[in-house]
């Protein structure tokens, strides 16, 4: 079958980017005529989205957990941190999904479109996608988050990190955890190569998600992560295998690299989400990066000018990812050195207000003025010519 549709706007990918823009477009009021595609709109619940803010939360009607208490530990550091100013949230992706599909139903210029996309092209008028059926769909715009950049160079990226991880959300048969308090960061500090931690988000007395986490250039045997949550689950909880079940398993591996940014896929073509470099370098957080976007590009989209490219982070911020994406993955000694100093010098907010990139320059010298200098320096040494 050869069909020949057009659209003012297509999404080509309905996960958190694409669905996100969907979202502000339909309660924004947008008139045009929009084409959501992904290969399948089930409801998977195959991630758990997790963000902080000092605002009022996207999604609020569908925030499954929200903390206001951490555990962090890293080498002799062990210890409870409150968040004040900000909340932690968590979102199921399949919870996400669902919710903003009901939604979009309800418009009648939205229309969905199940089928695999095998690629796009641009002329000066229209963008095109094409799908692996054959047919094609004209658009004025279309915003893709399912294939990374064209022209993405990857010799130009110095440090190509992955933050990687495997979590077992877990039933245990007796109350074992605490609800309200989530672990950001247990290092493992005899991991190596890389930098490794066990992250949780405890839902409940006896429901929650353990991630084996680690920051390196290679992702690791399914067999290791999994050891590693057996082990913490036993040496933390006193929990071995008759203890609890695994209800569900996530996998990831989030690209933490130093990307050159790159707005379009080609002309008329804008790159959104993860294949879009949207995901900061040195924390792997996307969620509320992508939020930012799409909610601007909608409000945008629905006064009638054309899209605002996505822009990159302030060069500052930039400049700080590089420094740590450096020591990340030159040593694991400095990182945990610099991880320590992190957290038992600032507080849990001021850290997140760093890495959300809302701070002042007093703010950022408090913050670099907190860690050792000698890795920092190193770094810079690394790093001059960029
Ligand atoms: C397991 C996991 C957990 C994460 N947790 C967090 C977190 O806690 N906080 C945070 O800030 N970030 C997190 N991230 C990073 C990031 O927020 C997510 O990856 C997020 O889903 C990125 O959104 P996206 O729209 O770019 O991609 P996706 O949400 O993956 O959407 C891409 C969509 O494109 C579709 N698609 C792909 N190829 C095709 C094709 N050829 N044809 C048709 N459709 C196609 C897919 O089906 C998918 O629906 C996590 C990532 C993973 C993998």
């Amino acid at each position: 079958m050869k069909v020949e549709s057009k659209y003012d706007i297509i999404i080509a990918g309905g996960g958190l980017s694409g669905l996100s823009l969907a979202w502000y477009l339909a309660k924004g009021g947008y008139k045009g005529e929009v084409l959501v595609v992904d290969s399948t709109f089930a409801p998977t619940n195959d991630k758990t989205w997790c963000f902080w803010t000092n605002k009022e939360p996207p999604f609020r009607e569908i925030i499954y957990k929200k903390w206001k208490k951490t555990w962090v530990s890293v080498l002799d550091y062990s210890t409870f941190r409150y968040l004040n100013e900000y909340s932690y949230y968590c979102i199921r992706s399949g919870d996400f999904r669902e919710y903003v599909l009901r939604e979009l139903k309800r418009h009648k210029n939205f229309d969905l479109l199940e089928e695999n996309i095998l690629d796009f092209s641009a002329n000066k008028n229209k963008a095109v996608l094409l799908t692996k059926g054959g047919d094609t769909f004209l658009a004025d715009y279309i915003f893709q988050s399912v294939m990374k950049p064209k022209n993405l160079d990857t010799s130009q990226i110095k440090y190509p990190l992955l933050q990687h991880f495997l979590g077992w959300e877990i039933e245990a048969c007796e109350t074992a955890f605490d609800p309200e308090t989530f672990t950001i960061m247990d290092f493992d500090d005899e991991f190596s190569p890389g930098v490794g931690f066990m992250y949780v988000l405890p839902f409940t007395q006896t429901k929650a998600l353990f991630e084996f986490t680690v920051f390196s250039d290679k992702v690791l045997d399914k067999k290791v992560y999994k050891k590693k949550i057996k082990h913490y689950l036993y040496h933390t909880y006193g929990l071995d295998k008759e203890h609890y079940e695994v209800r569900r398993k996530e996998y990831g591996e989030i690209p933490m690299e130093d990307r050159p940014h790159i707005p379009l896929y080609e002309s008329n073509i804008i790159n959104l989400g993860s294949a879009g470099g949207m995901t900061k370098p040195s924390t792997g957080y996307t969620f509320t990066r992508i939020q930012d976007y799409t909610q601007k590009l909608a409000q945008n989209l629905i006064q009638g000018f054309d899209p605002l490219p996505p822009r990159p982070s302030k060069f500052k911020y930039r400049y700080y990812d590089l420094l740590l994406l450096h020591i990340l993955s030159n040593s694991t000694s400095d990182s945990l050195r610099v991880f320590h100093s992190l957290f038992k010098k600032n507080s849990l907010d001021d850290i997140l207000r760093f890495l959300g990139e809302e701070t002042t320059f007093t703010q950022d010298l408090k913050i670099m003025s907190s860690v050792p200098y000698i890795p920092f320096f190193k770094a810079i040494g690394n790093n001059l010519k960029r």
